[in-house]
């Protein structure tokens, strides 16, 4: 790493350069004529534009492209060769830092894992370690860092209210900690709503503008898009899923309550539900293999999760009638007919109409690339969940 730089949001609150950056991010590399169409800007306008933002780092220029008219111009791409951005994904289990550039290509020489700790000092010192280990290796410009958490987070404050599976960081602002300990900008997005930003960025969800992206992985959240704005409800909790009861006397929940959707239907609850048919406790990820490979049965408990899930997916079609629901698991993975039974069962469950008009898909982002997303869309567009 070279030195840390502050991003230059005064900058960036300039319309044509967010336009600009935003037509980067949709199309890929463009050159200025191409700027030019795509967003109905000037021409004299665009090269100001990318003059500031070239200037700004946020840019670099690539290969020349040959022009139908005239003289050939070099394409203008996020900038991937000088500076980079981290991001921290805080998982029950395990916490990962990654690095990339602002095209959203991850350096995997940068990638650091470890175990997440059980109190919120050692989560904070661990990451302080884990960012200055990981910018030691860096040779770019580090421009700031996106943290994706879980659990209920304020947006206006960047404060977790509740995690139901990670209750150490309970009524904490690990962004605005790990900003100041850092003197680094940090964007704070709730991890459904990361896998949302990087589905809309990198994967299938380009140019949608009703979507959903369903979480199933630790709790099970939802991120919808109504309109091409995420839905936040007033203080940034809409889309808790997971929390509705659908088993008034069933097992106690993180949150308080029982019987909650995500005590049945996640990877974490089914492999808790394998895992005393197994008499010993298993991750996803192991139960998913020993399925694949034929030495374990899926079983009745995989059948009861699929039921109850697809309970769910047809409430989110339901209520929010999306154009395609994105669906983040590790379960799905242990069969390939399982997504299909999912997507059958929710078929039969949701009303037709709004079914008609909508198709179920696994999602191909991931949590890596939702921090990612949550520092990149607060440089190019200064928009976020909270920044400090
Ligand atoms: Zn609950």
């Amino acid at each position: 790493m070279k030195t840390f730089a502050r991003a230059r949001p005064s900058l960036l609150r300039q319309i044509n350069e967010r336009h600009v950056l935003a037509a980067i991010q949709m199309h890929g590399p463009l050159s200025r004529a191409e700027i030019t169409r795509c967003t109905g800007i000037s021409g004299p306008t665009v090269t100001r534009a990318v003059a500031a933002l070239l200037d700004a780092r946020l840019l670099e220029e690539g290969d020349f492209r040959p022009a139908a008219l005239g003289r050939p111009s070099k394409v203008l791409r996020l900038a991937g060769k000088n500076v980079s951005v981290l991001g921290a994904i805080i998982g029950s289990q395990t916490c990962e830092l990654v690095c990339a550039g602002l095209d959203g290509e991850i350096h995997d020489e940068s990638h650091v894992t470890f175990p997440t700790p059980n109190t919120y000092e050692d989560l904070v010192e661990q990451f302080v370690m884990a960012v200055r280990e990981s910018c030691s290796k860096e040779k770019t410009t580090v421009l700031g860092l996106g943290l994706s958490l879980p659990g209920l987070l304020n947006h206006r404050e960047g404060r977790v209210l509740l995690s139901p599976n990670l209750h150490q960081t309970d009524g904490k602002r690990l962004g605005h900690d790990l900003s100041s300990r850092l003197g680094l900008e940090v964007a704070t997005v709730q991890e459904s709503t990361g896998l949302c930003l990087a589905e809309r960025m990198y994967g299938a969800a380009r140019g949608l503008d009703h979507f959903v992206v369903v979480d199933i992985n630790e709790g099970l959240g939802v991120c919808v898009v109504n309109d091409g704005e995420v839905l936040e409800g007033q203080s940034g909790l809409a889309g808790e899923l997971g929390h509705i009861t659908v088993d008034i006397d069933g097992k106690p929940c993180g949150c308080g309550n029982r019987g909650c959707l995500e005590t049945i239907a996640t990877d974490h609850a089914l492999a808790d539900a394998v895992s005393q048919r197994a008499g010993r406790q298993m991750a996803i990820e192991e139960i998913v293999t020993e399925i694949r490979e034929g030495r374990m049965e899926m079983g009745p408990e995989f059948d009861r999760a699929m039921a109850y899930l697809s309970v769910g997916l047809a409430a989110v079609v339901n209520l929010f009638n999306p154009q395609r629901v994105f669906v983040f698991g590790k379960f799905l993975d242990a069969h390939p007919e399982l997504f299909h039974r999912l997507t059958q069962m929710t078929w039969k469950r949701a009303l037709k109409p709004a079914m008609a008009d909508c198709e179920i898909i696994r999602a191909q982002a991931n949590k890596r690339l939702g921090a990612i997303a949550g520092i990149i869309q607060h440089i190019t567009t200064g928009r976020d969940d909270h920044a400090e």
